[in-house]
């Protein structure tokens, strides 16, 4: 049965519009409870925002000339169930004014993020019901409980695809972005998992949808996972770089220089997708706990599993499980592990993560090692 963490129906408009001669870009993400509205330019964007209520309307006025109005309005139905439409019109040579005509009472939050990686500076709306649907890992956990009492607790992992939404992740040279690639072999792997016998496969997401990281080591809490596995596909600036690579948390410092570098780029994804909010207390608690209770023995021995079992379908890039300070990875008693499937940055490995049979052959063999650490060291409580 596939189960998956399905926040909503969640319908995503990801239509990056950029024109050559103008230096407004925008990005609009639609997922079921959120709606956010994406603006780039080369400058810091200034802005006012207020609202009517008869009409209900969201109106924002931001401060530029000759603004890519029909890339903008090409978002226009937006189809979410608090907002009708929203349009965007030049109001004087100087004031570019988006309306968001809106059907139900909603919170909004704006915010700017400053430029980092290939991004400039972005102002960043989101805006969420007032009356949030019901909450969707509620559901889960009971469908999950009602399993339990008729079969025995499954063997339950939590498959976390990378990036997402607002971060691609690595960008090949062909252009694919590692978001998308590592939603697909992550939904494989979820298919894998759920069709073995006791064993239980939920993702961290199941559309392009940006996640914080520390929502992601949540969900996992939540659910009481016995495993967390974040996949990923890295890009380095040589084409030749190539092999799978396996990391664990490490409080004592990178293993490698390399590693370190990993995990500094991996971090930067709340950076680059847009999350300001502040780290979870769990998330700055966990790296002094972690290693008085056995996880970081256990990671280690999944992680090793992972690697041994990858040699079967790619090169290894190092034939050691890697650690450092990933943030992803900062869960204090689940078994945590990222995996680097390859790197997309290299053109023969490109070209097999987008192979449907390849992505089902790496499934596979991160679904063995996971059972066999099931088998081997799980002490099911
Ligand atoms: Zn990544």
């Amino acid at each position: 049965m596939r189960l998956y963490l399905k926040i909503l129906c969640a319908i995503v408009l990801a239509l990056p519009a950029a024109w050559a001669e103008e230096s407004l870009i925008s990005r609009l993400w639609a997922t079921g409870e959120n709606t956010r509205l994406v603006l780039e330019s080369k400058t810091q964007l200034h802005y006012s925002v207020s609202d009517t209520e008869d009409p209900p309307h969201l109106l924002l006025d931001i401060q530029t000339a000759n603004a890519p109005l029909d890339a903008i309005n090409q978002f226009a139905d937006i189809e979410q169930p608090y907002i009708r439409t929203l349009h965007a019109e030049q109001r004087d040579p100087h004031t570019l004014r988006i309306t968001f005509n809106l059907a139900a009472a909603i919170h909004y939050r704006i915010h700017r993020i400053p430029p980092i990686e290939q991004y400039q500076h972005r102002l960043v709306i989101d805006i969420t019901p007032q009356t949030l649907p019901e909450d969707p890992l509620f559901a889960l956990l009971e469908s999950l409980q009602d399993k339990e009492s008729i079969n025995g607790k499954p063997f339950l992992v939590v498959v976390d695809p990378g990036h997402g939404g607002e971060d691609p992740g690595a960008v090949s040279p062909n252009k694919r972005y590692e978001k998308n690639l590592v939603l697909q072999i992550s939904q494989q792997l979820a298919d894998t998992l759920n069709a073995i016998p006791g064993m239980q496969a939920i993702l961290t997401r199941n559309d392009d949808r940006f996640i914080p990281l520390f929502e992601r080591v949540h969900i996992a809490h939540r659910l009481q996972a016995d495993a967390f596995i974040s996949i990923h596909a890295d890009s380095v600036k040589s084409r030749k770089a190539r092999g799978s690579s396996v990391f664990i948390l490490s409080a004592k410092g990178a293993s490698t220089p390399w590693a370190r570098k990993m995990a500094q780029k991996a971090n930067l994804s709340d950076l680059i997708g847009g999350q300001t909010a502040s780290r979870s207390p769990l998330l700055d608690t966990a790296l002094r706990q972690f290693s008085q209770d056995g996880k970081d023995r256990a990671s280690r021995r999944l992680a090793t599993l992972l690697l041994r079992n990858l040699q079967q379908v790619n090169t290894v890039h190092s034939p050691n499980v890697e650690a450092a300070g990933f943030a992803v990875l900062k869960s204090p008693s689940i078994p945590s592990v990222l995996v680097e499937t390859a790197f997309i940055s290299n053109p023969q490995e490109e070209r097999k993560l987008i192979d449907k049979k390849f992505q089902q052959q790496l499934a596979k063999t991160l679904a063995d090692a996971l059972v066999q650490y099931r088998n081997n060291y799980h002490i099911s409580n």
